[in-house]
């Protein structure tokens, strides 16, 4: 393991307080202000270690756009309102969705724009793309204003940090913990935290031991706080990600650099840190604060059924071929079951039993 600023610095805390969970060793690697990976790099695009919806086509986001106004329309056009991205990146899926909206003046009259987004370098970024647009930033979800909420975040809670519990040969749960071997190198362990049998899937009792459960109470905590301004005010939020829809015993917690998988260990805040997410757990958090969960649906489910095909042909049609080719590669990236159609997931949350668009039947 060569040394870097960061590996310096997890080293010292280490030595210094013992080991740390997991899920500290992840909010480090992703969001340390000085070498976080988030905070010192744009990490999307072909030349970056990941490519997002968005970034695929611009037929993701307007969709998102169109699935946004038609269910500020259901809900009977409350006014005013806050338009919220959590985790905008780049800022692509924000204008996207803007292009769409504005074919709805009384849309745009009532939108105020929030923007949450941790990263000083991603936020320069997206004020840029959002240039003459009316926006407000913030560090999380506490400062956003009351009223009705209209929220969309994408590939946010899969980079949330996550609890690993992993079964002891004498079936405690036992937190997953990082420390150091004697050549100064990172390694996992088990504290002695222990998760409550109440907290357990059914069948946790019948794996065998050295089996993990991973916990995300940051994504459970935020969605709880989401659906409860939702209860309050009105108003949707459509979670999109990669994940699960039942919850799992098994571990996903990856590392990504430059579009490959690697030790979660090797380049500390210099790859990708994720997991996939538990969106059972995401709506249950969601109900418990008395709002209604619609799907989870699969993400090819979302868009074709609110016309990725036509909308497709529309963008393609008088386009030179290699332009229909470039569409029908985005298509088929977006939606077909061997890519992200499949794997990823989207959950609507609103304060109404009636389901949203995309998410009847
Ligand atoms: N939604 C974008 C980017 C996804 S990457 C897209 O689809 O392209 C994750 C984004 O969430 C980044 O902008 C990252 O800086 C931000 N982020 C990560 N942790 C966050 C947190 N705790 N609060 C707010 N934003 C966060």
């Amino acid at each position: 393991m060569e040394s870097t600023p960061l590996l310096d610095k997890l080293r010292r805390y280490i030595e210094t307080d013992g080991p740390m969970s997991l899920a500290r060793y992840m909010e480090l690697c992703l969001s340390d202000p000085q070498h976080g990976y988030y905070m010192t790099r744009p990490p999307f695009g072909q030349e970056g270690d990941f490519i997002t919806a968005p970034e695929v086509s611009q037929l993701f986001g307007e969709i998102v756009g169109a699935w946004l106004v038609h269910t500020w329309v259901q809900q009977g056009c409350p006014a005013p309102f806050n338009l919220v991205e959590f985790g905008p990146g780049r800022g692509t899926l924000i204008k996207d969705i803007l292009r769409v909206a504005r074919l709805r003046a009384d849309f745009m009259a009532a939108m105020n724009l929030h923007l949450v987004e941790t990263s000083p370098r991603l936020e320069e970024i997206q004020r840029t793309a959002l240039s003459g647009t009316n926006a407000t930033w913030h560090k999380g979800f506490g400062s956003i204003p009351e009223g009705p909420i209209f929220l969309v975040a994408n590939e946010l809670f899969d980079a949330l940090p996550i609890q690993h519990f992993q079964k002891a040969q004498d079936g405690r749960w036992l937190e997953r913990s990082v420390g150091l071997n004697e050549d100064r190198e990172l390694t996992l362990g088990l504290g002695i935290i222990e998760l409550p049998p109440h907290a357990l899937p059914p069948n946790a009792d019948k794996v065998e031991a050295g089996s993990v459960l991973e916990i995300g109470a940051m994504g459970i905590a935020l969605m709880g706080a989401i659906a409860k301004q939702i209860k309050t005010h009105g108003g949707a939020a459509l979670i999109i990600d990669y994940g699960y829809t039942r919850t799992q015993i098994g571990e996903t917690l990856q590392a990504i650099k430059s579009h490959q998988f690697c030790d979660f260990f090797r380049y500390p805040g210099g790859s990708d840190l994720s997991s996939h997410v538990n969106f059972e757990a995401l709506a249950a958090a969601a109900k418990a604060a008395g709002a209604h969960t619609h799907g989870a649906i699969t993400q090819a489910d979302f868009l074709l059924r609110l016309g990725l095909l036509e909308r497709a042909g529309q963008l393609g049609s008088g386009q030179s071929p290699d332009e229909q080719e470039a569409i029908r590669v985005a298509v088929e990236r977006l939606a077909a079951d061997n890519q992200m159609g499949n794997l990823f997931k989207v959950l609507a949350v609103t304060n109404t039993q009636d389901a949203p668009a995309a998410f009847t039947g």
